[in-house]
Order: C-alpha cells, then sequence, then structure tokens
C-alpha cells in the first residue's frame, strides 16, 4: 500500500489526540505528537525539556530552533517510512516550509491536512475538563470519563490537570493559535490538501467522517 503523510491541524483542545490516537492505529500510521514528545522533555529534565518548559507553561510556542529538527528527525525514522500522522507540528509557516523541504528532499509528499474546527468557547469547555493519563490518554470529566473517576482505564495510573489547562493559560494559547498557527489554514488550502472536519460533533461521528475522507485519499493515491 502506498504510504499516507497526514497532518492534523485544529486549535488546542479540538479533539486531535482524541482523533489522531484512533487514526494512527487504524490506519498503521507513526503517530507524533509534538506535545507529548515536548512533555516528556520536561519530565526527563533533559536540556531541551528545561528549555521549553516556561514557554509551555505559559501557553506560548517552544521556539523553533527546539522544535524543526526534534520533530522532523521523527518523520525521517524508520517507524515512519509507511506514513504518519502529525499531531500539533507544524504550528507557524516557518514550520510548514521546513517540513515541506524536509518531504522534498526524502522524495515525500503530504497526502492531506485534517482540520478539526471548534469555536473558542467551547475551547475552554474541553480544556478545563480534560484529565491525561501519563502515557497520554486523553478524557473529559463530562464528554469521556474514565470507567473509575480519577484512574486511567487501562494501568490504573491517576489522571493529572495538565498545567497548561488553566482558564488564562487557554485564552492565550488559542490567541497563538489564532495568530500564528490559523495562517496554515490557507498555506495548506491552496494546495488542495485541505480536509475540514466539524470538531463539535461526538468523538465518534467526527472520527467516522475523518475514517472516510482518509480512505478517498488512499483511493486517490492509488490511481
Ligand atoms: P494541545 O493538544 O492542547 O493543542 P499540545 O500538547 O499540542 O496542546 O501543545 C502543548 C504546548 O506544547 C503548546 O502550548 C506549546 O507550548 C508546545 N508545542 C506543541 N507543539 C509545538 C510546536 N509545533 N511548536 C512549538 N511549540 C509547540
Ligand atoms: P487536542 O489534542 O486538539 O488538544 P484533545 O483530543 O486532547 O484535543 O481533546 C480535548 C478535550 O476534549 C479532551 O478532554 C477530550 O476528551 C475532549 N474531546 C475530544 N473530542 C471531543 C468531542 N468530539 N466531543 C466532546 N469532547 C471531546
Amino acid at each position: 500500500m502506498a504510504e499516507l503523510n497526514l497532518i492534523l491541524l485544529g486549535p488546542p483542545g479540538a479533539g486531535k489526540g482524541t482523533q489522531g490516537e484512533r487514526l494512527a492505529s487504524d490506519q498503521s500510521l507513526a503517530y507524533i505528537v509534538t506535545g507529548d514528545i515536548l512533555r516528556a522533555a520536561v519530565r526527563e529534565g533533559s536540556d531541551l525539556g528545561l528549555k521549553a518548559k516556561g514557554f509551555m507553561d505559559a501557553g506560548e510556542l517552544v521556539p523553533d530552533e527546539l522544535v524543526i529538527d526534534l520533530i522532523l528527525e521523527r518523520v525521517r525514522r524508520d517507524d515512519a517510512a509507511d506514513g504518519f500522522v502529525l499531531d500539533g507540528f507544524p504550528r507557524n509557516i516557518a514550520q510548514g516550509e521546513a517540513l515541506d523541504a524536509a518531504l522534498a528532499e526524502l522524495g515525500r509528499d503530504l497526502n492531506g491536512v485534517l482540520l478539526i474546527d471548534v469555536a473558542d468557547e467551547e475551547i475552554v469547555r474541553r480544556l478545563s475538563g480534560r484529565r491525561v493519563s501519563a502515557s497520554g490518554r486523553i478524557y473529559h470529566l463530562e464528554f469521556s470519563p474514565p470507567q473509575v473517576e480519577g484512574k486511567d482505564d487501562v494501568d490504573g495510573s491517576p489522571l493529572i490537570q495538565r498545567d497548561d489547562d488553566q482558564p488564562d493559560t487557554i485564552r492565550k494559547r488559542l490567541g497563538v493559535y489564532h495568530e500564528q498557527t490559523e495562517p496554515l489554514v490557507e498555506y495548506y488550502e491552496s494546495r488542495g490538501l485541505l480536509r475540514r472536519f466539524d470538531g463539535t460533533a461526538s468523538v465518534e461521528e467526527v472520527e467516522g467522517h475523518i475514517r472516510k475522507t482518509v480512505s478517498t485519499l488512499r483511493l486517490e493515491d492509488s490511481i
């Protein structure tokens, strides 16, 4: 089967992580989650983590020189040779251009950019109720509660609230999204790569819409 290289785009809290995990396992694609990679670096206390932490806590983007090489190295790994789902990267035009250059060098193409759209008011509700496991599994107090309150369904570890899921930081992150990330919508739309999804539908409905679109992309690619 031909490779499938996908980007998940959308504001914080749109459901990229929820859908990305399902999509990558469904389609057997490498799942590259920038936020998880950065949070792991912060937990380990690595040089990168120490540098990234302040930006993340403030809801700002970590500087490109720390992020771009880190993510492109993942894209080049063998496990992404059959395709990938990029979640949280690119987040500005410079990162989009760096990804294009890296893919061109590898003789590879992007197949689709999946934009999950959710209005700002709903985002605040989503992120205030988000809880995550240490391994990155995603829950919501109201919309996707765990089977046992406060515990991960798979390994029973305690669920936590991310430091940056506080009202002030959420608003800051939304501002950063509109200013720096949203220009990527036009960047990919003008190349015919963009596919839009209404992220306010249920998790299962969004998943179904994405699955249908991705099947079509696979078909188009094989013609
Ligand atoms: P969400 O899933 O809520 O959109 P992420 O987990 O993707 O949030 O990102 C959390 C934080 O990690 C961001 O606010 C930012 O500080 C940093 N980050 C994630 N991806 C990038 C990126 N591509 N470039 C710069 N910083 C990033
Ligand atoms: P992102 O990765 O874009 O930041 P997440 O996948 O982490 O978004 O989702 C943010 C929060 O919203 C989580 O608590 C998640 O359980 C919840 N969520 C995700 N998709 C939906 C949906 N379609 N309807 C209701 N809640 C959702």
